[in-house]
């Protein structure tokens, strides 16, 4: 793969799936507009090339240069991060750089509020609050009561962007989740067993202290959206991305965001 570098600063995609004619993908997102319910609004941000090599080098995530539909053929069947200069990504790659609503998942990941669906309501359906009831055991996770009625806290509050789903629900008795205020409280993550802090996908490489605090570092600016496949972007390429769609699509559908 031929390798020009043309560009201090580029936008990063990683191509996440394709399904029912949508192209799912992760990007990098430094700042945000406020919308409404505490929800922020995000689009892809050019980044640093030579801070992004250096992260991905340290976490052990290969990514490659796109400057040509050639390239991003090649991308697509490679699975891994893309750095393309300006140029070509506000030319051939515009629907990717659109402004998404978003809410806030657990693991610090920012989803676009179209593909999170009723994750993005404050509503809790009662599938989802009867998971989290059985997860906890029926007890309050903050003091151990199992008496009186138990209410469900966001952790990373509504209000806050938080997302309505088992990954950010734990059940409270009423005084415990009066107490908890509208504040965020990271440690009922891990009295409910909730893993939180960083995309687990992320880290090729082992688990240590430093991959972890990039890890960490990278989740909080990573936005999670989709755009509809459309020739006049992706055009022939498509195909290529078609073909790794299956194995990347358990990512997606495991994070619960996958709607058809
Ligand atoms: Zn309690």
């Amino acid at each position: 793969m031929s390798v020009v570098r043309t560009a201090k600063a580029a936008y990063a995609f990683r191509f996440d799936a394709t399904r029912s004619r949508y192209f799912y993908y992760r990007t990098i997102s430094l700042f945000s507009g406020h919308g409404e319910h505490g929800r922020d609004v995000r689009r892809s941000d050019p980044i640093s090339v030579s801070s992004f090599e250096f992260v991905m080098d340290r976490i052990g995530e290969p990514f490659m240069w796109v400057q040509s539909d050639d390239d991003l053929a090649a991308w697509g069947s490679r699975y891994s991060w893309m750095l393309t200069p300006a140029p070509y990504a506000e030319t051939r790659l515009a629907g990717l750089l659109e402004k998404r609503v978003c809410v806030k998942s657990p693991i610090g990941l920012f989803w676009d509020v179209g593909i999170r669906g009723r994750a993005a309501s404050r509503r809790i359906p009662r599938a989802v609050r009867q998971r989290v009831l059985t997860r906890d055991k029926n007890r309050c996770i903050g003091c151990g009561s199992d008496g009186g009625e138990l209410t469900m806290d966001h952790v990373i509050p509504f209000s806050r962007g938080g997302e309505t789903t088992e990954g950010n629900l734990v059940s409270l008795c009423q005084r415990c989740n009066q107490s908890d205020g509208n504040q965020h409280h990271p440690h009922l993550f891990a009295l409910a067993g909730l893993h939180h802090g960083w995309d687990p996908d992320l880290l090729k490489t082992a688990l240590t202290s430093e991959t972890k605090s990039y890890a960490v570092m990278l989740s909080q600016n990573i936005l999670v959206s989709r755009v509809r496949l459309n020739e006049s972007w992706m055009g022939p390429p498509w195909s290529a991305l078609d073909a790794v769609s299956t194995r990347a699509l358990s990512d997606v559908a495991t994070s619960g965001g996958a709607r058809s």
